[in-house]
């Protein structure tokens, strides 16, 4: 017997490459490139505070979170951006002996909590085009958990077929991550679907369409009864998780609702002109709903215009997986940085 028989054995999510040197064109983790608000940045907070722990159970951005959603504050759990809510979920809901269900092409943190937690899991391939088919939801299973729009394909599941796999689905819980849908046309959220099901659990973030990843802030929405097992779970684990400057600054983020609908616009007008922009430079570009673009370019291989654009300074998501391979997902970051990218661009091809 030796202790590394019981040490538990992982294989950690990769997150996206942070380079230390802040003059690349930093296209490769979703970030936003407009900044956190102006009402968040004039928030003055008393660092004496600091000693004092927090609100555990972070009231104030509760309250703000479930007015800005016309929900009840019972409906809403707060965490260390949506991974920590995600995670969370995971440790609550996914405890049958029956595997969650997710797509094999998705958000590559899943499998990870999946391994943590050793909850046994199926994943089910996506369309030619990247489309989640709701039929392969329909199988017994201990959940479901998919991002919409799914990344990092930025592919969009219209809500009507959402709807058809949480409702095929009573005996589950559904997760739908949608850390970007505020960049989906109006009318694509499932939490509109909150009051009709009980299984349904809807998860934000404001890393993405707020411009505060660096904050860490996520929430989810879900009937009282969810939201209350959520937070006996994050009870038992920290009490503490949101801390004093994320509590103030989320409320102020929320506060600013020009700002925020001003960004988000810009961002999808650019993607949307930059979206063409690549098509006429040979690029086949899934439809994207999300504040990156999936693309693949018919001749030059994936790995060759992630590296020369590196060495330019321009930093893209490559995904060594079977399927995606060929693949390059692009942040839309400004219009002048997304210029310099076509540039780069039409020079390479
Ligand atoms: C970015 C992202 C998250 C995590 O965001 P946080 O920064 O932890 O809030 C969750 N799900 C998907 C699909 C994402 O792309």
């Amino acid at each position: 017997m030796n202790w590394r028989e019981y040490v538990r054995a992982v294989e950690p999510y990769t997150p996206g490459e942070q380079p230390k040197d802040e003059n690349v064109i930093k296209l490769n983790t979703n970030e936003n490139p407009y900044g956190p608000s102006d009402k968040v940045k004039s928030c003055v907070q008393d660092l004496d505070l600091l000693r004092k722990y927090p609100d555990p159970a972070a009231s104030d951005l509760v309250e703000a979170i479930a007015s800005y959603h016309g929900v009840e504050p019972g409906q809403v759990f707060v965490g260390v951006g949506s991974d920590d809510v995600l995670g969370m979920a995971f440790l609550t809901f996914f405890n049958s002996e029956r595997p969650i269900l997710f797509p094999d092409i998705t958000y590559s943190f899943y499998p990870v909590w999946a391994e943590l937690y050793k909850i046994p899991y199926r994943t089910k391939a996506l369309t030619e085009d990247f489309r989640i088919l709701p039929e392969d939801y329909k199988e017994e299973n201990g959940g479901v958990v998919f991002p919409n729009p799914n990344a990092p394909t930025a592919r969009l599941m219209e809500l009507s077929s959402v709807e058809e796999i949480i409702r095929s689905n009573k005996d589950s819980i559904v997760i739908v991550d949608e850390a970007y849908i505020d960049f989906a046309p109006e009318g694509s959220s499932a939490l509109s679907l909150v009051d009709r099901y009980d299984n349904l659990l809807v998860v934000r973030t404001f890393s993405k369409s707020r411009s505060m990843a660096g904050l860490r802030i996520g929430y989810a929405i879900g009937q009282k009864e969810l939201i209350d097992a959520m937070q006996a779970v994050k009870y038992s684990y920290n009490s503490y998780t949101m801390n004093r400057p994320s509590i103030l600054y989320g409320c102020a983020s929320i506060q600013d609702e020009e700002y925020f609908r001003s960004t988000v616009e810009r961002i999808i007008r650019t993607r949307d002109s930059f979206a063409a922009a690549m098509e006429g430079l040979g690029f086949r570009v899934i439809p994207s709903a999300a504040n990156f673009v999936f693309v693949e370019h018919e001749t030059i291989p994936a790995v060759e215009i992630f590296e020369k654009a590196r060495e330019a300074g321009i930093y893209f998501r490559h995904f060594r997986q079977p399927g995606i391979d060929n693949f390059l997902r692009i942040t839309i970051g400004t219009e002048e940085e997304m210029e310099t990218v076509i540039k780069f661009l039409t020079n390479l091809t």
